[in-house]
């Protein structure tokens, strides 16, 4: 394995700041490498530490690097937990082999079993949705996933790549629910229809329905409430030319996607890993988790006022177990290069 020299002394640096820490306060820690940041997380680490003793040594970073990070530094990894978003990459992270079980009768109880596995557990949901432009598409054209490959919207579809985790899970819960043949022709019907070839996140592609460069696009539900919320009048201006589609009302369920977390398996402080990962299925942790990004609680009977969900109104999601869906993003990935959406 090569590890350049950076990286190397950066891990060094942690792994150094993580002892001193505990050396010098002798308190319980531990240690979170978390892709998630968002303004709600100083009250959700805040109040652990309250109620527990336990000191949270935070570990920000991209999610990718940080997957990488955690496998360079191996069996000497002091990450006890890893937050990720998107269950693509939590399943390519179980894929590598960097989590362990994190067993737990009150995680079994709070959170959903469609929503957990063996070696990480989703902590907040979240919708990708179909955004169209109301004045120029049928709305009954656009109200399936399958819809979207339709050769009556082609040269109007605006999608982020397809070796995107995002558009890797879309395509993995089709193929769980449709089968290979059926997802690939669906995918060579979505590239027929592209606007573009596929570039920049999906809020860009929302902005690019807005300006009229596409009349359809496909995006997370946080990203649409985002815009939604926003204080910019460009952005508010925006959502108004936009509808938003709840797909797939009719047959399984709007595809549901999470973020997630799991107990690293060369955690040097896994009670402590545990009883945070507990603490994230709490009632006021779950509501700074998913209020954070504008997503829902893992939870059920934990609920968040956020307007711009509310606007959105309720929907049926699908609740095919993550277990099931989430392994088939490899096969995903090969039927979306197959099907050239790059
Ligand atoms: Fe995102």
């Amino acid at each position: 394995m090569t590890i350049t020299q950076r990286p190397t002394t950066r891990l060094l640096a942690g792994a150094l700041l993580f002892a001193a820490a505990a050396a010098a306060h002798a308190q319980p820690v531990v240690n979170v490498y978390s892709a998630r940041h968002y303004q709600t997380d100083e009250a959700l680490y805040a109040e652990f530490t309250k109620e527990t003793g336990i000191k949270i040594n935070r570990i920000e970073g991209k999610e990718d690097e940080l997957l990488e990070r955690i496998k360079n530094e191996g069996a000497s990894s002091p990450a006890d937990v890893f937050i990720t978003v998107d269950a693509s990459r939590l399943t390519m992270a179980d894929q590598a082999g960097v989590f362990q079980p994190a067993q737990s009768k009150l995680l079994e109880a709070r959170i959903p079993a469609h929503l957990r596995t063996p070696n990480w557990i989703a902590f907040s949901t979240r919708a990708r949705v179909i955004v169209y432009n109301k004045t120029r598409v049928n709305p009954e054209w656009v109200q399936t996933y399958e819809d979207l490959a339709n050769p009556r919207l082609k040269g109007q579809l605006c999608v982020r790549s397809g070796s995107h985790p995002y558009n890797l899970s879309l395509g993995a819960a089709l193929l769980t629910h449709d089968g290979e043949a059926k997802t690939e022709a669906w995918a060579k019907g979505v590239v027929a229809n592209f606007a573009r070839a596929p570039k920049g996140g999906d809020t860009d592609q929302l902005k690019a329905v807005a300006a009229g460069e596409c009349t359809v696009a496909v995006a997370n539900s946080y990203y649409v409430a985002r815009l939604m919320r926003s204080k910019k009048p460009e952005d508010l201006r925006a959502m108004e030319s936009l509808t938003v589609v709840w797909p797939n009302q009719k047959s399984w369920g709007t595809h549901v996607n999470v973020s997630g977390a799991g107990v690293l398996k060369n955690a040097p402080n896994k009670a402590n890993a545990i009883r945070f990962m507990e603490y994230l299925a709490s009632d006021p942790a779950q509501v700074y988790f998913a209020d954070g990004n504008n997503e829902w609680p893992a939870v059920k009977s934990v609920a968040v006022k956020n307007p711009a969900l509310e606007q959105l109104g309720p929907f049926k999601a699908d609740e095919l177990p993550l277990e099931k869906w989430s392994p088939n993003i490899a096969a995903a990935q090969q039927l979306f290069d197959r099907a050239g959406w790059r």
